[in-house]
């Protein structure tokens, strides 16, 4: 992996010195997540890492959730390259929220997330949605402290996308498809998705919701309050 990004570029690795780097920075990294996910527990906060491609539906998934679900506490950390526009929307639907800019950076790691922790403070007791950087390939790759992995991809991105980018669905927890009322408009397959993912990730769980139109978003709030009970 590449020490900058934590994408797989073997092609440019030159040596082993490189190696032992990645390996340290990614040592570290799960350190850290290991040191957030205790502290986290401890206060009885479940941390969960949203992760898509851009224009999945993440935000939108979360201020639904965070509107409709009024007994719960949410706190949201929010991962863009630039902007706060995300923050803005999650603070409008009614949760505190950080937001997090990574510059040039395609994802989270657990420093970041560790030090976006401390300033957001989120109750005890709460849900502590994480959404990551908008892509499908290096947030896969780093441990955060989460205690679940949420992978949302909408019907207009394509079926085959466990098998392009395997690592995603492979960490992952939760498929949401999103964006099932364009169904009609859209050759997705959520059977062969299923397949894909499964092939995979033989436990993973396959979930297609529309955020916009509430089909079977109530099933979204079952596997919340499920992961939440998990201990
Ligand atoms: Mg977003």
């Amino acid at each position: 992996m590449c020490v900058t990004c934590g994408c797989s570029d073997t092609a440019s690795r030159p040596d082993t010195e490189v190696l032992l780097l990645e390996e340290r920075v990614l040592a570290k990294n799960d350190h850290l997540a290991a040191h957030t996910r205790a502290s986290l527990a401890a206060e009885g906060i479940v941390a969960l890492n949203v992760m898509s491609s851009p224009g999945a539906g993440k935000t939108s998934l979360l201020e639904r959730t965070i509107r409709e679900r009024e007994d719960t506490t949410f706190a949201v950390i929010e991962g863009d390259q630039e902007t706060s526009f995300d923050a803005d929307r999650i603070r409008a639907a009614g949760a505190r929220a950080v937001q997090v800019n990574t510059g040039a950076g395609c994802h989270l790691d657990a420093d970041m997330v560790h030090r976006a922790v401390h300033e957001l403070a989120p109750k005890p007791g709460s849900v502590l949605f994480v959404e990551n950087v908008g892509n499908l390939v290096c947030p896969a790759l780093f441990d955060l402290g989460e205690r679940a992995k949420v992978v949302v991809i909408s019907v207009t991105e394509g079926d085959d996308k466990p098998l392009k980018y395997p690592h995603m669905f492979a960490a992952a927890d939760l498929v949401v498809v999103n964006k099932t009322d364009l169904m009609p408009y859209v050759d997705f397959d959520v059977d062969q998705l299923a397949k894909h993912a499964r092939s995979l990730n033989p436990g993973i769980d396959v979930l297609p919701l529309s955020v916009r139109s509430g089909e079977r978003i109530d099933e979204w709030y079952g596997w919340l309050d499920r992961t939440c009970r998990t201990t």
